[in-house]
């Protein structure tokens, strides 16, 4: 008999391989040994089971006429049948999809340009999108579009403007692999500088608090941008938010499909007529989001102001320009008449969360539950629209 240091107990807690992990070692010891003998191969398995071990108990009780007794064949699927891989029974594809879309990478780490995987250097971005596309193919979605835009949405502004529209997960890992090394470091110096700046803000904003105690202006240049913020995340904001403190609430949790819908509902029911007066009331919609939200506010908590004239979002409708019965890929309309980037991508939200809603379109515009952010017509400045020019 030769000697095995292969054991499988039945217990994901004890076990460091998978039922089907344990038989592959099984079969490669007995070739490694020459052994073909299915009733000796049988009874190295049968000792290969862990003392009063689960698994242990499972073979002895099987019936004496079982096959699983007789060929190692029988004995894999069996054990598979009773003991499915732990790993992949407790995460269902839908999770593994979620996942997939939640994954991330900062401007820190792409600063760090290199990482080391298996000894070897291996680009940052590289990296990232290898990771991607392992865990796209695992939750079998490499081929498809579910769940892109979320996860391009939080990509570093360098890299999203690599990826196209539409792209499937594979195609957008190529994207992202391709971003010429010249445009990532100009991309990392500048948030560099970026930040050196704010971190001089930062302590020229503390030292002013500190000289002038008790003057209100002290706090006064970086949080006066809205004036309708909800009650402030539960912690500290400097403690969990070092960068962008301009939007407290900008990356709070992922709404809700019922919130988004919502949103999307209201966005709709504000968007300005396709008329002369329509036009120079989108552009004020235009002006106060930008004024009200920071650049990186989440789309799927503020939304977007739409354009006159285009399909509500859910419609079918092209991303690139808001009309329905052509998609992005097909679109002819130039490039300077499109719809803003960030429309595009609210309505890309909408499209991959909530599915064609509004493709036929009933009426349901129930008010929005502003939890975190705050949408962009409940902001300062919009309530007023109706007063006339702002210039
Ligand atoms: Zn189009």
């Amino acid at each position: 008999m030769p000697p095995t240091d292969v054991y499988f107990h039945g217990d994901p807690a004890k076990d460091t391989l998978s039922a089907r992990g344990f038989m592959k070692r099984m079969r490669n010891q007995m070739r490694a040994y020459n052994i073909d003998d299915e009733a000796v191969m049988i009874k190295a398995a049968e000792d290969s089971f862990g003392d009063d071990s689960l698994a242990e108990k499972w073979f002895t009780a099987l019936p004496a006429a079982d096959p699983a007794r007789f060929t190692l064949a029988a004995l894999e699927t069996a054990l598979m049948r009773r003991f499915p891989d732990a790993a992949k029974a407790e995460k269902p594809k839908a999770q593994l999809v979620s996942e997939v879309a939640r994954m991330r990478i900062t401007m820190e780490e792409l600063a760090k340009k290199t990482v080391t995987v298996r000894d070897k250097e291996v680009y940052a971005h590289e990296e990232f999108a290898d990771r991607v596309l392992r865990m796209a193919d695992e939750a079998e979605i490499k081929t498809s579009t579910v769940g892109t835009w979320d996860f391009c949405a939080e990509l570093p502004r360098v890299l999203r403007e690599a990826a196209s529209e539409n792209a499937t997960w594979e195609a957008l890992v190529q994207e992202i692999k391709q971003v010429p090394l010249v445009k990532l470091r100009s991309a990392v110096t500048e948030y560099k500088a970026q930040r050196k700046l704010e971190k001089e803000m930062e302590g020229l904003v503390a030292a002013m608090k500190k000289t002038s105690m008790g003057g209100a202006q002290g706090a006064a240049p970086q949080t006066t941008t809205t004036t309708q913020q909800t009650a402030p995340a539960t912690q500290p904001r400097n403690a969990t938010q070092p960068r962008n403190n301009a939007q407290p609430n900008a990356n709070t949790q992922a709404a809700s499909p019922e919130d988004l819908r919502r949103l999307m509902d209201e966005t709709v029911r504000c968007m300005a007529t396709d008329t002369p007066d329509g036009r120079t009331r989108y552009q004020e919609q235009v002006t106060r989001w930008h004024q009200n939200n920071a650049d990186n506010a989440r789309l799927d908590r503020v939304g977007y102001p739409l354009t006159p004239g285009t399909a509500p979002p859910c419609s079918g409708e092209c991303y690139s320009c808001g009309k329905v019965g052509h998609r992005g890929a097909a679109c002819s309309v130039p490039v300077e008449a499109r719809i803003p980037d960030k429309e595009r991508h609210f309505r890309g939200i909408c499209g991959s969360r909530l599915g064609l809603v509004n493709a036929q379109r009933g009426g349901n515009t129930a008010a929005v539950n502003a939890v975190g952010a705050v949408p962009w017509y409940e902001q300062a400045g919009e309530q007023d629209f109706g007063a006339g020019p702002a210039q």
